[in-house]
């Protein structure tokens, strides 16, 4: 491509909304195969509800909340927002904690009024040595409803169920469609739980589902897309997802995102949905095929 052709394209592209950081990614992303994406705050608002919050025998659905809440307080989580708010919502007071400590894409743990609360994902209570198996059930419905399970437990016993909700953004079906439209396949990486994943994945039509993916694993999947030799841009927002946008062949921020995310990209998307990828990679196409 000729300087003035990358000129022109990377014009149209700012009218769009749509910042090439570097004239290279305009060339570079006509040859995208598999576009990745991460989920949440991508795909959806970011911006999860708790849904359900179900104590069991021992333990009383308000005491239980507040203790919850109190542990998640301290979390900058957009889960622990959602179950923060919904406590406040119902009026609780929620104790101070006197400890705290947050195990990425696990989950965390607080001291609150002498006692101990812990919250998070199944693979962190299971990792702390907390029976679930009675819970199987429940929590596959949770998932197949696109919720996402969680677990609490306050001095070692598990004293609720809880799940989240995070709402697809209403342009991100369309936008699927449109990468579709121009024989992309799509893939989901997520930190979520498998059955949610899933759930979220057949509603958008998504190709493929990474699922219970740790931050740092990212990296790790955009390797194997790669090492099937195919070309991967990978579409993020998140303080986690520098790396990824590093590793891909082109990292595309969204612009609402954090400033590292923005940083680490080739491309920034500033309407911060994934419509302007499609517009992104259809304008790349475009603009090289008018040189040759
Ligand atoms: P993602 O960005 O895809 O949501 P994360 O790695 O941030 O992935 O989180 C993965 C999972 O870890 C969450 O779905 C949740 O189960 C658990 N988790 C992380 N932080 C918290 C928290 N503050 N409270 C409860 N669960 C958490
Ligand atoms: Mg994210």
């Amino acid at each position: 491509a000729t300087p003035t052709s990358i000129m022109v394209g990377t014009g149209r592209a700012a009218e769009m909304g749509v910042l090439f950081r570097h004239g290279e990614a305009l060339q570079e992303l006509k040859n995208t195969q598999v576009v990745a994406v991460d989920k949440t705050g991508t795909l959806t608002l970011g911006r999860p509800v708790l849904t359900d919050f179900d104590v069991t025998d021992d333990f009383d659905k308000a005491e239980a909340l507040a203790l919850v809440a109190a542990a998640e307080a301290n979390s900058e989580h957009p889960i622990a927002e959602a179950i923060v708010a919904a406590a406040h919502e119902q009026g609780l007071e929620v104790p101070k904690t006197s400890s705290f400590d947050s195990f990425t894409g696990y989950g965390i743990r607080a001291e609150a009024d002498g006692r101990t609360v812990e919250v998070g994902a199944d693979r962190f209570m299971t990792k702390l040595g907390h029976e679930l198996s009675a819970f199987a059930e429940i929590s596959r419905r949770l998932g197949r409803e696109a919720k996402t399970p969680l677990y609490a437990a306050i001095d070692g016993k598990i004293a609720a169920i809880i799940a989240v909700a995070d709402p697809i953004k209403e342009t991100t079906p369309k936008a699927i469609d449109a990468l579709h439209a121009l024989s992309l396949k799509v893939a989901m990486i997520t930190g979520d739980n498998q059955e949610t994943a899933n759930a979220i994945a057949k509603k958008l039509k998504i190709d493929d589902v990474y699922a219970e993916v740790l931050p740092a694993g990212k990296v790790e999947v955009l390797k194997q897309i790669q090492a099937a030799n195919k070309r991967v841009s990978f579409v993020g927002d998140g303080i986690n997802d520098a790396p990824a946008l590093a590793q891909a062949d082109v990292g595309i921020a969204i612009g609402t995102g954090t400033d590292i995310a923005i940083e680490s990209a080739d491309v920034v998307l500033m309407s911060g949905d994934v419509q302007g990828v499609a517009n992104a990679i259809a304008l790349s196409k475009a603009t090289i095929k008018n040189i040759q």
